[in-house]
């Protein structure tokens, strides 16, 4: 985000206009100083959706999605935050001045390794067409994937023959040096360079650009090498950190805010032919930190489809466990014994797996059920408290705490102990009730008055709310509004934050009186809070004057004290 200046977002929000936008995906009616849609973002035929094209942005009253223009075109399109402005950007015919590539020298650029990825996608692709690559148009049949998911995915072909390739990109002004550095060729022992993939199924590998940044495949010949074979690292490409149909899944991950994430290349396309379109793979490692957070952004629920076989289910329990530890609601579909999700697909069609949806185990119950299933009550308690520890927020550790102690078959005080005594910091800062951590209703209140009358800003301030709000939360989200434009406020706040200020900004039983009796009420509380501040600590003053024995300092504040509760 900070790669981009404010004024870039304050330019595009001057220069397109939220509405049109929206209104590609819905129909907008007006309905007073608002638009309103069935929302694009969940499913319903009543207009929950409301966008003030004033303000520039938008509420769902059913799903809560809200937002600015932004943020409406990177959830609408999954993209990336930087994605969104840099495609808005041009839209509204603004440049986007990025910083120049540094390349060291007898380095490969970001932008030469993609064009080489380009170039060798449609390669492999005409290839898959060609006479030799019969070999995969068999497999493909056998397997039975359709034609249009084989276009979709942009699947390939990798001849057996050493060099194609290779003199492929040398013919377009691709040095083999380069070809080695972008992961496309290999340099033998004697220093030769080939092809390295051979007699492979190509998988294409893209980010959310839709660009080729690194290729899967799948061995189909006789000589040996991993059945498997992926692109090693390079400027455009880390491992475990990019997911396999991901640009294929993200609408309808965004759509339906969830996710069927799954193990192999094959069981992917399955799962979109049988239109499951909100599947994607965790391309061969094991799912990592970097692949929940990049699912975090577009969804808010991991459905785990891995193998029906002891490998498949020690990668859900490893999978389940990083996915609930970064906050997002997780299910595991078990398979039946021996069985992937492509062999349950193509053998009992889409309803089969509609069922075992219906029946998915709960992220958390199925991680207990392994793990008491194969392990001591030493090590599942131990697993507990390790689970505990990573869990990266004190609401998540209070919305755990109790799901956790039934599942143990333990009371949460017990389980409490347990924690303390075990894994110091991992119980000891758990708030009994969830409802502490939340700002509280007091500041809630205050806070939407604030964010619907910014006018009353200054008042507001001299008044000394700051130190009025209750909770820390509350604090910050004013420090984020007070003096700041409506345009630039939402780029400031999570997400938290930005549904509970759209929330007020929609509220429709706004006064008549504009406020003025809300605000009456706001001030006498805050002169109350402050007088009470005030006292509190001429109070405790009084208390020090004493206990040093400083009477005439004791005078002085009983007066004051007086003073105060008179008047
Ligand atoms: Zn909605």
């Amino acid at each position: 985000m900070s790669t981009f200046d404010q004024g870039l977002i304050a330019q595009i929000k001057a220069r397109l206009r939220i509405e049109d936008v929206i209104g590609r995906h819905v129909e907008l009616r007006p309905s007073g100083t608002r638009l309103v849609a069935p929302c694009p973002f969940h499913q319903e035929t009543k207009p929950s959706f409301s966008v003030n094209p004033e303000g520039g942005f938008y509420y769902c009253f059913g799903c809560q999605a809200s937002g600015d223009i932004i943020e409406f075109y990177r959830a609408i399109n999954g993209l990336e935050f930087g994605e969104a402005v840099e495609a808005l950007a041009r839209e509204a015919g603004l440049e986007v001045r990025k910083r120049p590539e540094y390349r060291a020298p007898g380095e490969i650029s970001r932008s030469e390794c993609l064009d080489m990825h380009a170039l060798a996608a449609v390669f492999y692709k005409e290839m898959l067409g060609r006479g030799p690559g019969k070999t995969a148009r068999e497999y493909i049949e056998a397997r039975g994937l359709a034609s249009g998911i084989v276009d979709r995915f942009c699947l390939g072909w990798a001849p057996a023959a050493w060099n194609e390739l290779r003199d492929h990109l040398r013919g377009r002004g691709f040095s083999e040096i380069l070809a080695e550095k972008a992961g496309l060729v290999s340099k033998s022992a004697k220093g030769s360079y080939y092809d390295r993939f051979r007699e492979r199924l190509i998988f294409p590998i893209m980010n959310l650009s839709a660009q080729t940044v690194a290729f899967g495949g799948r061995s189909l010949g006789d000589g040996d090498g991993p059945k498997y074979l992926n692109s090693s690292e390079t400027p455009i490409y880390t491992k475990g950190e990019h997911l396999y149909g991901l640009y294929q899944a993200r609408r309808a991950m965004s759509h339906s805010k969830s996710v069927l994430l799954t193990e192999g290349y094959v069981d992917v396309l399955s799962l979109h032919q049988f239109g499951f379109e909100n599947s994607c793979g965790v391309l061969g490692t094991a799912l990592t930190p970097e692949q929940v957070h990049r699912l975090s952004g577009l969804v808010g629920q991991v459905d785990l489809v891995f193998d029906g076989d002891n490998a498949g289910r020690k990668a859900a329990l490893r999978s389940a466990e990083m996915i609930l530890a970064q906050g997002l609601k997780c299910r595991v579909l078990c398979l039946p014994d021996g069985e992937d999700v492509d062999s349950v697909l193509q053998k009992n069609g889409r309803e089969s797996l509609l069922e075992l949806s219906s029946q998915a185990a709960d992220g958390l119950d199925y991680c207990l059920r392994q793990l008491s299933a194969n392990h001591s009550p030493k090590d599942v308690l131990n697993w507990a408290v390790g689970f505990m520890s990573r869990l990266g927020k004190l609401d998540w550790k209070s919305f755990y705490l109790p799901k956790l102690a039934a599942g143990l078959g333990l009371s949460e005080t017990e389980l409490r102990r347990t924690l303390e005594e075990k894994g110091p910091g991992t119980a000891t800062s758990v708030p009994a009730r969830l409802e502490q951590c939340k700002p509280s209703q007091l500041d809630r209140n205050l806070l939407a008055f604030a964010v619907r009358f910014p006018e009353y800003h200054g008042q507001l301030h001299e008044l000394g709310l700051g130190e009025a709000l209750a909770t820390e939360r509350g604090k910050i989200f004013w420090k984020k509004i007070f003096g700041v434009s409506p345009h630039e406020v939402l780029n400031r706040m999570d997400q938290g934050e930005k549904q509970f200020y759209v929330q007020c900004q929609m509220r429709t039983d706004v006064t008549v009186d504009d406020g003025r009796s809300e605000w009456d009420e706001v001030q006498d509380f805050l002169r109350q809070t402050c007088q009470r501040r005030e006292l509190e600590s001429l109070n405790f003053g009084l208390r020090k004057a004493r206990q040093s024995g400083d009477f005439q300092e004791e005078l002085r504040l009983l007066a004051l004290i007086q003073a105060k509760t008179q008047c």
